[in-house]
């Protein structure tokens, strides 16, 4: 249940709203490095299946009492169907075409019928051909949740079929990184800035690997606000609402693919930072990737 989720207020205030509207999609795709993207899947299941969901301080949740969540807490609801692959590299083409039949049965219990899909980029390019057809013709209750911890192998026509989620990484969670005045005036006028200006931002404020991950989690703050104010259009869920103004103008300047391929840049650059690579030309790249989405 979300309640007992730590963190994830984003994605959590996303499916509330997602449940309130009653706007469901047929597929999700939840991609993070750890565990809670699991937790996240079946809460969300779990809401979408209870007969009686609560509501309390304007959220809502699973109730855990009624027949439908005792079911689900045991894994033995009839309407959610987990798929578990039995070889360790790749889910292959035998292993979705199952769902593809069962996905045209109508639910048995709940109002929906729900796929989740551990590990799913795990899936071979045949097997994500044949998931696809379910995407594109979806039997009307079917709900898919991918989980994987990056999206860089899924095929783009199944991700331009499914809403990517990102959890927030325990990177993000630390409440350490600050926004100083340099970094903040560094991603306001980054649109603008010229490699001579990157280049002496990095060697002036980021002396070493440790400021270089603060930075790293303040741009993965400030870009997140960028996606979350473009799907939502509101700034109820933003971290940093007071820059509102210029989060609304990056908002209308990027694309959602931009978007997720400046995510893509800050995991590349974090991943690197983690392998000990030269930290300036790590952050100079990153900085330079981030600037071109604003004008390819
Ligand atoms: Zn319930």
């Amino acid at each position: 249940m979300f309640r007992e989720i730590q963190g994830q207020n984003r994605i959590i205030g996303y499916f509330e709203k997602v449940l309130a509207t009653g706007r469901v999609s047929h597929a999700y795709l939840l991609c993070g490095e750890d565990d809670a993207k699991e937790a996240l899947a079946r809460s969300f299941a779990q809401a979408l299946l209870c007969t009686s969901p609560v509501t309390a301080d304007g959220r809502i949740d699973a109730c855990g009492t009624c027949a439908a969540c005792l079911k689900m807490q045991a894994e033995d609801h009839p309407d959610l169907k987990i798929i578990r692959h039995e070889k360790a590299q790749t889910i292959s083409v035998e292993e979705i075409r199952p769902l593809r039949t069962e996905a045209q049965v109508k639910p048995y219990e709940g109002r929906y019928k729900i796929f989740m899909i551990p590990e799913a980029d795990k899936m071979t390019p045949q097997a994500q051909n044949a998931l696809l057809k379910t995407l594109e013709e979806p039997p009307g209750q079917t709900v898919l949740l991918l989980l994987a911890s990056t999206p860089e192998r899924f095929l783009p026509t199944v991700l331009s079929r499914t809403v990517l989620l990102r959890t927030d990484p325990p990177l993000m969670r630390k409440e350490d990184a600050v926004l100083t005045d340099e970094t903040k005036k560094l991603l306001l006028r980054l649109p603008d800035a010229t490699s001579y200006d990157m280049t002496t931002f990095v060697k002036e404020q980021i002396p070493d690997a440790d400021a270089a991950e603060g930075f790293l989690r303040i741009v993965y703050r400030w870009i997140r606000d960028i996606a979350v104010y473009k799907r939502t259009e509101t700034d109820d869920n933003l971290i940093s609402p007071e820059e509102i103004q210029y989060i609304r103008k990056s908002a209308a300047a990027l694309s959602y693919e931009k978007i997720a391929r400046i995510e893509a840049a800050i995991d590349t650059a974090a991943r690197r930072l983690r392998a000990r690579g030269n930290t300036e030309l790590i952050l100079e790249l990153l900085l330079l990737r981030i600037r071109s989405c604003f004008y390819e």
